[in-house]
């Protein structure tokens, strides 16, 4: 089902992003992880694109599987990285053939870290939205980031550019993760300003682990609220006091996030399924 048709509901969205993993075990892992996580009914799930190897091919696989097999609306990530137009295309008609009807159109980042256009590629996400477009009627959701993306020179330019992704034909904007609600509420008044009414569905990482997540922070460019940083480093020693508050913080998080209307809460879940369980249980329980 596309995407328009769930946000047509009003109702917030709950979905999960996985990502292929490298090997059967992780296969294994993850559709025990899928399992778990199904019985919260998510309104969909996303599938990421990896920056190069064997993974790549993965997605197309692993999203088709979801969507036929497990019965889980899907959404497949898909990037510039390394790909010409004709290749892109290719990949857009597997997916297309195999039930797909959402696309999160990026550009991606590529190994190294320095971008560079592939020849006969695009340069930037607003080019591959009207290339998907023009391919197949797929749904197409588009990256935002409240913190700014880290590579751009302004932050009102970065939404220009974000407008320039809606204008393409984006119909969502899922965010990056962040960890202060003021982010995501002044980025949301901004599009607003801009001119953007699509749905903003907040990205919400639960932190398990605090080393995993400032390696995260300092790839992605989130930052972590002081009094927060200074409570994990404070439990460090102790992985589940770590947990109980990376899982506390996030449920008032995505509480607050649904108090002030948001469109729909995205949990990245590392193909793991038990703080976003709880989150999801502890936000239904609070809210009936
Ligand atoms: C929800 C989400 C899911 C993600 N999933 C994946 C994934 O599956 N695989 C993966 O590899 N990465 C993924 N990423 C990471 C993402 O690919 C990187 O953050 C990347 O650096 C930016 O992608 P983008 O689509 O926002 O790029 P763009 O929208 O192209 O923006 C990149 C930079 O270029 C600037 N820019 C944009 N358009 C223009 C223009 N027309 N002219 C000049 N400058 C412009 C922007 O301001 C920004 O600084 C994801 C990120 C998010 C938030």
């Amino acid at each position: 089902m596309r995407l328009d048709q769930v946000f047509a509901s009003g109702k917030p969205t709950i979905s999960f992003e996985f990502f292929p993993p490298k090997t059967e075990e992780g296969f294994s892992s993850l559709y025990q992880t899928i399992e778990e996580l199904k019985p919260l009914n998510p309104s969909y799930v996303s599938v990421t694109y990896g920056a190069g190897g064997s993974t790549r091919t993965r997605t197309v696989e692993l999203a088709g599987r979801i969507q036929n097999q497990i019965g889980i609306n899907t959404v497949a990530h898909l990037t510039c990285v390394g790909h010409t137009a004709d290749e892109i295309g290719q990949i857009l008609d597997q997916l297309w053939d195999q039930g797909i009807r959402n696309i999160l159109a990026l550009r991606g980042d590529p190994q190294g870290g320095v971008w560079t256009k592939t020849d006969g590629g695009f340069d930037h996400a607003d080019e591959l939205v009207r290339y998907v477009r023009s391919r197949h009627d797929f749904f197409i959701a588009v990256a935002g980031f409240p913190e700014g993306h880290p590579q751009c020179l302004n932050r009102i330019r970065d939404l220009e550019h974000l407008k320039g992704k809606i204008d393409a034909g984006a119909g969502a904007i899922v965010t990056q993760l962040f960890f202060d609600n003021n982010d995501f509420h002044r980025f949301r008044d901004d599009c607003q300003r801009m001119g953007i009414t699509v749905p903003i569905v907040a990205g919400i990482m639960p932190i398990t682990n605090v080393a995993q997540i400032k390696r995260f922070v300092t790839m992605c460019g989130a930052k972590i609220p002081m009094p927060l940083l200074r409570k994990l480093e404070k439990l460090e020693s102790d992985p589940q006091a770590v947990y109980e508050a990376g899982v506390d913080y996030a449920t008032n998080q995505c509480q607050d996030l649904l108090f002030h209307d948001v469109s729909g809460l995205h949990f990245y879940t590392l193909n793991k399924s038990k703080a976003t369980t709880q989150i999801v249980q502890r936000l239904k329980r609070r809210t009936v």
